[in-house]
């Protein structure tokens, strides 16, 4: 027997058009790179929204073109955010982070028609203009920047052509909720990045659960500050959580700093944010000076959260980080350390311990450990170990193009996460290794096997291993393990000075170690973990 239920597909039009209609009052605010901030309502932002729709159209984007955005959180951003899938087309973050190889390797990957840019990033993207040869357009949308503009055709203004398009009527409408609404690459420990594709479906369940009262509870009351990138998946899904909930937002912009978001959250009142690490211990030492006495919700994720830094922030404002856990891969959302009714009786002490694992799995995620040598699943007694792996409507299924990373998926379907980590009786999960070979630095991936392949290039070295030290700004940086070729001589500048024009700038190395050999495994591989040891204790 079938239920009776409308079939009604799960798309991002419905959340627009929720927003339009219930919370046109609710506002959006955006500091720009000028210093200065600027505001709309849902309202304002619902018809400029309708306008890029048809400038879309005007540019006569195809009917699943990837549209590439390169850009800061603003609501220009989420303009885009919702314009692209909401007519059926593909949003494509581009992170501005990456190194400008892997920038044009992405684009021309996802094969993106159009790329929307801040102009303050118009520098990083513009010498890459002539290696995208599928971008027919460029949309430089002012964020009070006055980086130079482009004599070329290609060239666009935004809100020039915001301003000559009459907003879209009627409803927007996608019908299969299988189709795809947006997409982010993610590096990989070799080769090149692979592209997760969303889908309006796993949009849509993914941003539900994160108006859930054991996940993050956002609701219509809350002031969101998503410090979260919006070129990093999707800033968490927070975004399209926010205007689900139509919660205020208040977009950081270019204004990254410690002292700006701090400023922020206590001008708007901010109820909620979100980001890595990095960026919370950077503001541990201002929150006394200010009054954040809105915040009840400050979530971090994309690293552990060391219990030190959670408590920090406890014992200066009274809240604690919330640690979520997840990936690209899984929306990312998947995990929330929120304590829940048997941990009541826990001191502070207990209560801490709590939030330094990475939680429970959210509503409709599965998640299992698995010995990888006898390939059988691990008991959730909070000791046995095994690799992370995960299930779920929000997780992916294959990666972007053709067999692209397939052994990250297991035979059964599930995702295998590269995380190792424990689970207790509750379900409470705790990482506690990781297979994957990368560092990360500031929430965002260096590639251990690509930074040994520039280093090996170097004529004079034979042999090299970077590992992840860990760091109490970044969480992690690399540190390179090198033996140099017998009879000839290397300096840690030389190295360094090799590595400059190969990779981003904050790939380089912290600290390079000249080491007669290194050690191997019996199947004669670097062996990272004696590393590890030996260096880093
Ligand atoms: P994000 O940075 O948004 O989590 P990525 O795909 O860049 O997404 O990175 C995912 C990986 O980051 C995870 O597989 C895990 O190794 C690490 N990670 C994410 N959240 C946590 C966390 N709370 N604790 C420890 N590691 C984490």
């Amino acid at each position: 027997m079938h239920g009776l239920m409308q079939d009604r597909p799960l798309t991002l039009p419905h959340l627009f058009h929720r927003a339009e209609r219930h919370f046109g009052n609710k506002t959006m605010v955006t500091a720009t790179a000028d210093g200065s901030e600027s505001t709309a309502t849902y309202a304002e932002w619902a018809t400029r929204v309708r306008r890029l729709a048809t400038v879309l159209e005007t540019l006569e984007a195809p009917a699943d073109a990837r549209v590439g955005t390169f850009g800061w959180n603003t609501q220009r951003h989420l303009e885009l955010y919702f314009a692209v899938p909401c007519t059926g087309r593909v949003l494509h973050t581009l992170n501005i982070r990456l190194f400008p190889e892997q920038i044009s390797y992405i684009a021309e990957h996802a094969e993106d028609d159009i790329v929307f840019v801040d102009r303050s990033l118009l520098p990083v993207l513009w010498p890459l203009a002539d290696k995208l040869s599928t971008v027919r357009h460029f949309v430089v949308i002012d964020d009070g920047a006055d980086a130079d503009l482009p004599d070329d055709p290609r060239v666009h203004d935004y809100e020039h052509l915001l301003a000559q398009a009459a907003p879209h009527e009627g409803d927007f409408r996608v019908d299969d909720e299988n189709a795809a609404a947006a997409m982010c690459y993610t590096s990989g420990t070799t080769g090149n990045p692979k592209g997760v594709v969303y889908s309006h479906r796993s949009t849509v369940l993914h941003s539900l659960v994160s108006l859930t009262a054991d996940s993050l509870g956002l609701s219509e009351r809350d002031t969101l500050l998503p410090v979260v990138p919006m070129f990093h998946v999707n800033a968490w899904g927070l975004p399209y959580a926010a205007v689900f909930a139509g919660s205020d937002l208040v977009f950081p912009g270019p204004a990254m700093k410690p002292e700006a978001l701090v400023g922020a959250i206590e001008r708007h009142r901010v109820t909620v944010t979100a980001g890595v690490p990095t960026i919370w211990m950077g503001m541990l030492p201002l929150l006394g000076e200010h009054d954040l006495s809105s915040l009840r919700t400050v979530v971090g994720g994309g690293s552990a959260i060391p219990r030190a830094l959670s408590e920090g922030w406890r014992e200066a404002i009274g809240i604690p980080i919330t640690q979520a856990w997840g990936m690209t891969e899984t929306s990312p959302l998947a995990s929330a350390a929120t304590p829940r009714s048997h941990h009541d009786d826990l001191d502070a002490e207990g209560l801490a311990e709590v939030r330094a694992t990475q939680g429970q799995a959210v509503p409709l995620v599965d998640l299992r450990i698995v010995d990888m040598d006898a390939e059988t699943e691990q008991p959730w007694d909070g000791v046995s170990a095994g690799e992370l792996q995960a299930a779920g409507p929000w997780i992916a299924s294959a990666y972007y193009g053709d067999g692209v990373g397939t052994d990250a998926f297991t035979a059964d379907g599930w995702l295998r996460t590269g995380d190792v980590a424990t689970i207790d009786e509750h379900g409470f999960v705790r990482l506690v290794d990781r297979t994957k070979d990368l560092v990360k630095s500031g929430g965002e991936w260096i590639s251990s096997v690509e930074l040994e392949n520039h280093i090996m290039a170097h004529p004079r070295v034979t042999e090299a291993a970077v590992i992840a030290k860990p760091d109490p700004r970044w969480t992690e940086r690399p540190l390179a393990c090198v033996v140099v070729t017998e009879g000839e001589q290397l300096t840690e500048d030389e190295l360094v000075e090799h590595l400059r024009d190969r990779v981003a700038k904050w790939w380089l190395p912290d600290e390079v170690r000249f080491v007669p050999e290194l050690p191997k495994t019996s199947t004669g591989k670097f062996s990272k973990k004696t590393l590890r040891e030996q260096l880093i204790g």
